[in-house]
């Protein structure tokens, strides 16, 4: 994996962080790891023996709610490792502190995933980004919104700070 240049500092000290807001964030960030790794997972891990219905599947609660808002979603199978993979994932969101404004983990100043878990996670991006656009595009519209909003809110920051980064 090649080196990727950091490109959030930290904003937390500095900006007015809405809590609400925030919690948005990381439920959204849940919902579209989620998405991404269940269509890696439906895509690689076919053959794969214990796969089990998300929707049979312990969840947070606002997930599990979510997922069973639309049957596409419940019906995903997941096998045992996505599903660890995704409990990981969604308890690194709920202590991540840049949430209300992060672009991308691997572009984080402070990482909270080890290497291991990062190559992980890394190919379920690769996969599964491009392919949300067709089977999600509210998500990956969304995420693209955010991915522009937060880059302008941390060059705008920067720029007014003398450039940190
Ligand atoms: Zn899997």
């Amino acid at each position: 994996m090649e080196r990727r240049y950091k490109r959030f500092p930290i904003l937390r000290k500095e900006l007015h962080i809405d809590e609400n807001k925030e919690r948005e964030c990381k439920e959204f960030e849940k919902r579209i790891f989620f998405l991404m790794a269940a269509v890696y997972c439906r895509d690689n891990h076919a053959a794969k023996e214990n796969k089990v219905t998300a929707a049979d599947l312990d969840f947070p609660e606002d997930i599990h709610n979510w997922l069973l808002r639309n049957k596409r979603r419940a019906n995903y199978k997941l096998c045992p490792e996505c599903y660890e993979l995704i409990q990981n994932a969604f308890r690194h969101t709920e202590k991540c502190p840049h949430s209300y404004y992060k672009t991308f983990c691997h572009e984080c100043p402070t990482p909270c995933y080890r290497k291991e878990e990062q190559a992980k996670m890394l190919p379920i991006m690769h996969h599964s980004g491009k392919r949300l656009i067709k089977e999600h595009p509210i998500y990956a519209l969304n995420f693209a919104r955010n991915l522009i909003k937060n880059n302008s809110l941390i060059r705008k920051h920067t720029k007014s700070n003398g450039g940190i980064a």
